[in-house]
């Protein structure tokens, strides 16, 4: 494993402080968060309970998030400005965009493996499943959100597409959603300039709504 290498070529690029932390938004599914500082300054919080190997992971995880964001072209990715669905959105099309490529060049450049994260989202599928069952009340913008995160798993987890299929056919949006994000956000990679990813994201967008989400910026 070659954590150090990675650390040494982010911080070339950004400012970067780790802090483990017991926060109540970290859990085993979801084990650590970056917080954009302003200024390419981040804050990575990282659950404390986690073994040695795990927490090499999941630092790793999240250190290959800020080299894509910051490498040119690297990979686009949209700022969360609080905790509206829209935001939620962003984030999970941030996630989703990424993961394939964080997974592989863990992989293959700094022989860290992603059992960590893999577990997480194997392990989030049923609180989705939950999630889409009382869906007739969630606002349109959580239901594209699940179809974006069930996308995500798809393309990520061996084995998944039997489940991801059952899951998101319990709710059409979801599942449009779900084809929108294999057609458009499948498409984006570190080989596109930035102008044509933003492109493959507005495109993305309006096959869901018909015309381009002023809120997505
Ligand atoms: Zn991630």
């Amino acid at each position: 494993m070659n954590l150090e290498k990675l650390r040494k070529e982010v911080s070339g690029l950004c400012t970067v402080k780790t802090k483990f932390t017991c926060d109540s938004r970290l859990s085993r599914i979801c084990p650590a968060y970056i917080i954009n500082q302003g200024l390419s300054s981040y804050k990575i919080l990282i659950l404390n309970s986690l073994s040695n190997e795990e927490t090499i992971q999941v630092e790793a995880h999240e250190l290959a998030h800020l080299l894509l964001a910051h490498l040119n072209p690297g990979l686009i990715s949209f700022t969360p400005k609080g905790t509206r669905p829209i935001d939620w959105l962003k984030e999970a099309v941030n996630n989703t965009i990424s993961h394939k490529t964080i997974i592989d060049i863990l992989l293959t450049d700094y022989n860290i493996s992603s059992d960590v994260h893999l577990a997480g989202l194997s392990s989030s599928i049923n609180g989705i499943s939950k999630q889409i069952e009382k869906c007739y009340c969630l606002p349109d913008l959580i239901k594209v959100r699940l179809g974006v995160i069930l996308f995500d798993i798809e393309r990520t987890l061996p084995n998944s597409e039997v489940e991801v299929a059952r899951v998101s056919s319990m709710n059409s949006r979801v599942r449009e959603a779900l084809v929108a994000s294999r057609n458009h956000l499948s498409l984006i990679s570190t080989k596109m300039e930035r102008a044509a990813q933003y492109q493959e994201v507005r495109n993305f967008i309006e096959s869901i709504w018909c015309k381009p989400e002023p809120l997505f910026s």
